[in-house]
């Protein structure tokens, strides 16, 4: 089956098929930096991370922008309450968000665009905007005048007529009451630019445009973002693009559903409201990943300990049968028994149906779960050579690089251990049960279980 993505735009899956062969343009809004990330950003950011490691293992080239707002009011708010800049706060949260995202294991985003490096662009897409009739200005700002682009509301599903009597942005000097804005006229004490409209600072959405505009063009392949963003956000970015190109501003649309903790929306009054650093000081990043990969992207998300928990568990006995095939690996006195390429093909197989019918990943997990439950009986039965090891390993190392919920880091041991353990060995094969049982607990000692099976014994860290 080739690739099939939900579209928004039209609400149905489509047959993916980007602009230009073998190469995607790829954007997805990017955080306001006024704060730590929480675990919803962090379920977006892994989300689209997975997407386009996949489509890259795919063959296309993917050029992955994401931008960061790093001017708004909720950074002017922040900067106030904390008696510091706008910049200082916008750079500090910036940094704190690269951290989270890189312990997270993002790592598929090309370029970060940063708003206020786009000021230019900005202002020249607004000046089009007036000149073409789109937008105009008012006491406090630039507006869009919503009426003026028929198709407004067509990725949010509502009429025209509807969302212009819709209250956005409360201004009476507004044409319609919908009509949100480009640029913000300077108030005391916030960052602001020079521009033919007056000293200001842009809109949020704009930012988007002018990023895509200069990265892109005028037209790209998929704009990511959660759902929440749909209206008015992405609707307006259609509506500035769109208006002045007169074409699709993106191919596909593609949503992440919310997240909910303990089955209630996140927020900050609610007490419920948890960061992503708080949440990796509970779980291992891995179990985060696997944790928001377990459900489609599109479905929300209920965030509980108790879902944590048993998605850490499901990463160590992958982590388990990965340490255990390099056991095999080590050990060259093994004869051949069986063959995994069946396996390796029926997990390639349904790996690949998964994620192509709209990136699946719950499924592909599930794929790669059932291909380690069978190494783990071949293991136990000892019919897994070192060649089929060798290659299993190559395999879970392969889809890792997508899905990033594996380690394959090797277990260090300390030469105290390993020669412990070649003591052990030793008195074994002498059946000098006395003196391996001592040199077990002194193992153990040292945090490392050995366990015996048949004439093999393996060793894992407890
Ligand atoms: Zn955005």
């Amino acid at each position: 089956m080739s690739l099939h993505v939900y579209n928004t735009l039209g609400r149905k899956k489509n047959d993916f098929v980007p602009l230009k062969q073998g190469q995607i343009n790829f954007f997805v809004c990017g955080p306001t930096v006024y704060d730590y990330a929480h675990i919803g950003h962090g379920r977006s950011y892994v989300v689209y991370d997975v997407i386009v490691k996949y489509l890259r293992s795919l063959g296309f080239t993917v050029r992955y922008v994401q931008n960061i707002t790093d001017v708004d009011d909720k950074i002017i708010v922040r900067a106030a309450e904390e008696k510091k800049t706008a910049k200082e706060i916008a750079e500090h949260y910036e940094k704190t968000y690269h951290e989270d995202m890189l312990a997270l294991g993002v790592t598929a985003v090309t370029k970060y665009a940063r708003a206020t490096n786009y000021i230019s662009e900005i202002i020249n897409q607004i000046e089009r905007l007036i000149k073409t009739g789109h937008a105009y200005l008012a006491t406090d700002g630039v507006y869009f005048d919503i009426s003026s682009f028929l198709e407004y509301g067509k990725l949010s599903n509502q009429k025209l007529e509807e969302l212009k009597v819709q209250r956005i942005e409360p201004n009476p000097a507004k044409k319609n009451l919908g009509d949100f804005s480009l640029w913000k006229k300077h108030k005391q004490g916030e960052p602001s630019w020079d521009s033919q409209f007056g000293k200001g600072r842009p809109g949020w959405h704009i930012e988007d445009t002018a990023i895509t505009e200069t990265e892109f063009g005028s037209q790209y392949d998929v704009h990511g973002g959660g759902m929440d963003l749909i209206f008015p956000h992405h609707e307006a970015e259609i509506a500035q693009m769109e208006a002045l190109s007169g074409k699709p501003l993106a191919k596909y649309w593609l949503h992440n559903g919310f997240l909910q903790v303990n089955g209630e929306k996140m927020s900050k009054s609610l007490k419920n409201f948890t960061t992503i650093r708080d949440s990796l000081k509970k779980f291992p990043a891995a179990a985060l990943r696997y944790f928001f990969l377990s459900t489609h992207y599109r479905s929300p998300i209920n965030y509980t300990d108790e879902g944590l928990r048993a998605a850490a568990n499901a990463v160590e006995r992958l982590n388990e049968t990965i340490h255990l095939l390099k056991l095999v690996n080590e050990k060259n006195d093994e004869e051949t028994h069986s063959k995994i390429n069946d396996e390796i093909q029926s997990l390639q197989k349904k790996f690949t149906t998964a994620m192509n019918d709209d990136f699946e990943t719950s499924r592909a997990l599930g794929a790669v779960f059932e291909f380690v439950r069978t190494l783990n009986s071949s293991i136990a039965t000892k019919s897994l050579d070192i060649a089929n090891a060798r290659e299993a390993l190559g395999v879970l190392k392969n889809y890792n690089e997508i899905l990033g919920v594996m380690n394959f880091k090797d277990e260090q041991l300390s030469s105290e251990q390993k020669s412990l353990i070649e003591e052990r060995e030793v008195a074994r094969k002498k059946k000098d049960w006395t003196l391996a049982d001592t040199l077990r607990k002194k193992l153990l000692d040292t945090g490392i279980l050995v366990e015996d099976a048949g004439n093999r014994s393996t060793w894992k860290r407890v």
